[in-house]
This record gives structure tokens, C-alpha cells and sequence, in this order.
């Protein structure tokens, strides 16, 4: 038992205070790295270089040729809330620098041993400044040219507590490394380089074009598959170049985001962005790229957090909406079955040789209109004149040759290939089936499968069950806090997928998916439709084939896409395939 009686409250001593600040800004030596350049960037610095030992821990020196610090300020730099960056008379409204704050300088300096070197301009030589932890500032002074070097050795020497979680030299570099990507792809007219243990490990020069910089971070291929994005949002703007569907990544790391030029994360503009890709990317894929917003700065709090990494909007659902819709403009207008045909037939000495070959290969006019015709013309078009699939009618019959990976039905057409994407064309059916109130056939489970719901997900499941019958789940209470899926659609191939359930409620939960066009019913629709529909990996017989055919060809000039606007049917004519194989004559 410990007593009863309360214990003493007691003031902090101000250097423990100093630390206990000093660990918000600086976490890691990544963290020291971000101030720095953060500090340059601010003076005005046309190039910066980074170097460091030992993965940051040991030594970190940041050199810039911006306007540097008056000798005489130097004692202030490295106080805790002093600052050059603020008007005193409007201290924290539109901020425009990245720092404000004060801190970080301050911040380093009690959990490290910083020397700063600084030479403005106008002054002969450099004075210097150099503290450890609590003990005395004391002075130098040398030639160096105009420009700030600030070196930062032995950090968390006196806070052994920070040092132990600290990762490996490599593991610590690699959060260096990452850093400075993120402040150049926020910043790229602002040079940097970066050595560690003195071998150079990146350069990235001053640049004016975002996608050129994007493609120095992000590697060459990504300017090969990517689209631009350029629109307006609340207060501003949003540009930027994102990655195709194919570059899509495993982590959503690989999406980049600055806010007035500053590196933010925002889970809010990153799931936008997610959002306009929609059915573009299956789950576990992130989109990759740049985005830059531009925005008025009084419309943008960056004072919410230690390290500035999240900034806050005063209207940031209409941003994240906005943001969502011009990345889901650009996607969509952008060619997209260029990189399809591309994709599949990069054959360099095919284009060497033959220079005529590669046009319509690499061309995204050839096949560009195709998914924007009706789905009826695309299967149309490649009509053959035998029946041998299904197909009751006298409209487009395709002889079925095969699956590739238990996703695309290949077929033969009258005027050559053509390839179905059996998710599209399924969701595509069950959407304008939803649309029209019909109900969606359904399959009894052998064995019902039981489930646990959120509060959101009961929730949605109350306020759209009548939606989600239709669509051919029977989901039923069963017992406290649990439901039983006990019929799934009979679209949704063989597999009894109770998780789909869930994910789908908690689209519903979330008001649907994105579709094209925009509206509630045809999100809500569209999140139904995409999980009673036939998905990628299901094995499907020849009669869903022609089942799910015959329902495309009987609805009403649908278009060529899926409800997230993906192409469902693409025909490759016979004559293209001829110049694929340098036929003559072709
Ligand atoms: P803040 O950036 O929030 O002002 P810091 O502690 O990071 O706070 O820096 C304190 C001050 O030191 C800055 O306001 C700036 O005047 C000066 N300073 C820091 N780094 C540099 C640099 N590289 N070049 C010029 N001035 C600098
Ligand atoms: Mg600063």
C-alpha cells in the first residue's frame, strides 16, 4: 500500500523542463535533420548539404549558402521561443515560413553538443557558437563562406533513455534518407545532398518541374506511368503527379504531401486520394506521388503539432472532397489502356527494328475511346460470325478461349482478341440490377457463417438492410453482439466470404464508394454491387460466361466501365496483332 497522504508538487528545474521539450521536437536523428533543413529552407538557402556518421547518432552537419545569422543573435538562436519568423503584431496568423516556433535549435542544443557556424553576406567571416547539453555557451570565429553550418554530434548523449530506443546506424539513415525526400518533393527548387559516412548517398538538384522531381525521388519509371493533377480546392489549389494503377504501392508511404510547401501527413487527403482511385486498386495497394496544396495560409493551422507534420484545415472535408475529385478527373481523362498494351508488349528490338510497330503499340489513341463507347458497341465491334458460347441472342457471340489468371476471360471476336475483366463486367450487372430495386439471386450457405459487427457497422446494417438483402446477403442476428451470414449472392462465385460482408458495411458505414458519376445511391450501389459481383480469382464457369455476357448486352446503353470507371471489355483487332508479329501487309 502506498500512504495516503498526498506527495509534494514540485517545480521542474528549467533543464529538465529543456528536455522533457526538447524530446517532442526531437525524437530521432531524422527529426534533427527535418529542423535543419527546415532552417535553411527558411534563410533562403539555394542548396543544401547533409552529412552525417554513424547514422545521424554520432554526427549530423547541415551546411546551407542562405542569408545566416547575425553574430549577435546567436545567443538567441539556440534560446527556446525566439525566433526571426514572427510579425509581433500578428504572431501566429498566415504563417508562411516553415519554422515559427523557436524551439528546435533550443531543442537540439540540450539533448546534443551543436555548433553553429553562420557567416551572413555582408560580414567578413563566420562567428560560431558551441554548447553541450547545460554547460556555457562559448564563442569562435573563422572563414567560411556566406551560409549556416550547423553540426549536431553525440545526440541524446545526456538523455540515455531517448538513446536506447534509438535503431540501428542503417535503420536511422534510412529515416534520413526519407526525410529528405520528403522536404524535396515539398520544396524542389531547394537543392539537397546527402553523405553518410563519406560516400554520397543522394543528390537531388534544384528543379522547377514537379514531375521531373517526383521522377528523381520515385525512380524513372514513374514518369513513364503517371498523370498529372491540376485543380482548384477551397482556398487554393492542388497539383502534383501521381502513379498510375500499375505503380501502386503496399504502403501508403509512397504518397508524398505538402501543404504551402511544407511535408505533412494527413490521413484525411490521403484516403481522398485513395478514394478517387476506387476500384483502380485492389485492397492493399496505395497510390504513390506527389501532391502539392496550395492553399491560403490563413485556412491552414500548422501550430497543432511539436514537430509540424500535421497541420489542420479549416475546411478539410471540402479540401479532402475537392482533392478526391480532381485526382479522379485526371485519372479518368488521363489515356489508360496505353500502359495495358504497352505493358504487355515492351519488346525493345521489336521497337528498334521496326519503328513502325511501335506506334500503335505505345499509342493510347488506338485503343483510348474504346471504354468510353457502350459496353454493347465494344462487345459489338468483335462480333464473330459463329456461336459457340451461350448467348440466346443474335447479338455480339464470343467463343471463349480461356481465363488468365482466374481474371480475364479471353474470347475470340470477330475482328480479333477480346478481354473481359470478369470483375467489371459482373459489378457492372449487379450495379444496374441494385439501380433498378431488382433483387439479386442468392446462394444458402452449407453452413452459416458467423460474424462480429462495430457499432458503425450494426449501424449501417440497420439503416440499409433492406439494400443489402436485395443484393443477396442474408445477414441475421444470432445471439448477443453476433450476425449470421447465411446466404451470400450467387454471383459471388464459390467461395463463402463473410468478410466481405463486413468490409461492405463498412463502405456503407463510410456512404459507399466512389463512383462516376457522383451520388449517394450509386456509392451505396456501387460498394453492393462490387461485393455480390464475380471477383478477380474466382473460377467461373462457361455459363457464367455467357450469363453475365447476356446481361450486359440486355442493359440499356451502359457504359464500358465498371461503376468506378475501369474499362470491362477491350478488343485488340486482328490487324494490330498482325503488326505485333511484323506480319507483311498489316
Ligand atoms: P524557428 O525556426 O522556429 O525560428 P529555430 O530554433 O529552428 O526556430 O531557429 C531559431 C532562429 O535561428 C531562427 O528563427 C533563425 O533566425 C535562426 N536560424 C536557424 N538556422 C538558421 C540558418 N540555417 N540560417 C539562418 N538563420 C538560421
Ligand atoms: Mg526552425
Amino acid at each position: 500500500m502506498t500512504s495516503p497522504s498526498p506527495r509534494r508538487i514540485r517545480r521542474l528545474d528549467p533543464s529538465t523542463v529543456q528536455r522533457i521539450a526538447a524530446g517532442e521536437v526531437v525524437e530521432r536523428p531524422a527529426s534533427v535533420v527535418k529542423e535543419l533543413i527546415e532552417n535553411s529552407i527558411d534563410a533562403g538557402a539555394g542548396s543544401i548539404a547533409i552529412r552525417i556518421s554513424g547514422g545521424g547518432i554520432e554526427r549530423i552537419a547541415v551546411a546551407d549558402d542562405g542569408h545566416g545569422i547575425r553574430p549577435e543573435d546567436l545567443e538567441l538562436a539556440i534560446e527556446r521561443h525566439a525566433t526571426s519568423k514572427i510579425d509581433p503584431d500578428d504572431p501566429l496568423e498566415g504563417i508562411v515560413t516553415l519554422g515559427f516556433r523557436g524551439e528546435a535549435l533550443a531543442a537540439i542544443a540540450a539533448v546534443s553538443r551543436l555548433r553553429i557556424s553562420s557567416r551572413p553576406p555582408d560580414r567578413e567571416g563566420a562567428a560560431g557558437i558551441e554548447v553541450a547539453g547545460e554547460t556555457a555557451a562559448s564563442r569562435f570565429t573563422g572563414p567560411r563562406a556566406p551560409g549556416t553550418t550547423v553540426e549536431v554530434t553525440d545526440l541524446f548523449f545526456n538523455t540515455p533513455a531517448r538513446r536506447k530506443f534509438l535503431r540501428s546506424p542503417p535503420a536511422e539513415q534510412l529515416e534520413i534518407a526519407r526525410t529528405l525526400e520528403r522536404a524535396y518533393l515539398a520544396e524542389p527548387s531547394v537543392a539537397l545532398t546527402l553523405e553518410s559516412d563519406g560516400r554520397a548517398v543522394a543528390a537531388y538538384p534544384t528543379s522547377d518541374d514537379p514531375s521531373d522531381a517526383a521522377s528523381r525521388v520515385l525512380g524513372p519509371d514513374f514518369l513513364r506511368s503517371s498523370f498529372a493533377v491540376a485543380g482548384e480546392v477551397p482556398g487554393g489549389r492542388v497539383t502534383g503527379v501521381l502513379g498510375r494503377p500499375p505503380l501502386a504501392a503496399g504502403s501508403s508511404r509512397g504518397l508524398y504531401l505538402a501543404v504551402n510547401h511544407r511535408p505533412i501527413d494527413s490521413r484525411p487527403i490521403q484516403q481522398a486520394v485513395r478514394a478517387a482511385f476506387g476500384d483502380y486498386l485492389p485492397r492493399p495497394r496505395y497510390p504513390v506521388g506527389v501532391l502539392h496544396l496550395d492553399i491560403d495560409p490563413a485556412e491552414v493551422d500548422v501550430n497543432v503539432h511539436p514537430t509540424k507534420r500535421e497541420v489542420r484545415f479549416s475546411r478539410l472535408r471540402e479540401v479532402a472532397e475537392a482533392v478526391r475529385r480532381q485526382v479522379r478527373e485526371s485519372l479518368l481523362a488521363a489515356p489508360r489502356i496505353a500502359d495495358l498494351s504497352g505493358h504487355a508488349l515492351a519488346v525493345p528490338a521489336l521497337r528498334a527494328r521496326a519503328p513502325r510497330a511501335s506506334a500503335p503499340i505505345a499509342s493510347a489513341r488506338a485503343t483510348g475511346t474504346i471504354e468510353r463507347r457502350s459496353v454493347q458497341r465494344a462487345l459489338g465491334a468483335t462480333a464473330p460470325p459463329r456461336a459457340e458460347v451461350g448467348a440466346p441472342s443474335s447479338r455480339a457471340r464470343l467463343v471463349l478461349l480461356g481465363c488468365l489468371d482466374a481474371l480475364y476471360w479471353v474470347a475470340e471476336g470477330e475482328d480479333g482478341l477480346v478481354l473481359v475483366d470478369q470483375h467489371a463486367a459482373s459489378e457492372r450487372v449487379v450495379f444496374e440490377s441494385i439501380r433498378r430495386g431488382e433483387t439479386i439471386a442468392r446462394q444458402e450457405m452449407v453452413e452459416p457463417v458467423t460474424i462480429r459487427l462495430t457499432g458503425a457497422e450494426r449501424a449501417a446494417l440497420a439503416a440499409h438492410g433492406s439494400e443489402v438483402a436485395r443484393a443477396g446477403f442474408d445477414v441475421a442476428e444470432f445471439g448477443p453482439d453476433a450476425w449470421a451470414v447465411r446466404s451470400v449472392p450467387s454471383f459471388a462465385g464459390r467461395r463463402a466470404r463473410a468478410e466481405s460482408v463486413i468490409e461492405m458495411l463498412d463502405e456503407l458505414a463510410a456512404g459507399g464508394r466512389p463512383t462516376e458519376p457522383d451520388g449517394l445511391v450509386e456509392r451505396r450501389a456501387a460498394s453492393l454491387a462490387c461485393h455480390a459481383a464475380i471477383r478477380a480469382g474466382d473460377v467461373v464457369s462457361a455459363v457464367e460466361f455467357s450469363r453475365v455476357l447476356d446481361a450486359l448486352h440486355a442493359l440499356d446503353d451502359a457504359p464500358n466501365s465498371c461503376p468506378h470507371g475501369r474499362p470491362i471489355v477491350i478488343g485488340i483487332p486482328r490487324s494490330r496483332i498482325d503488326r505485333w508479329f511484323l506480319r507483311s501487309g498489316a
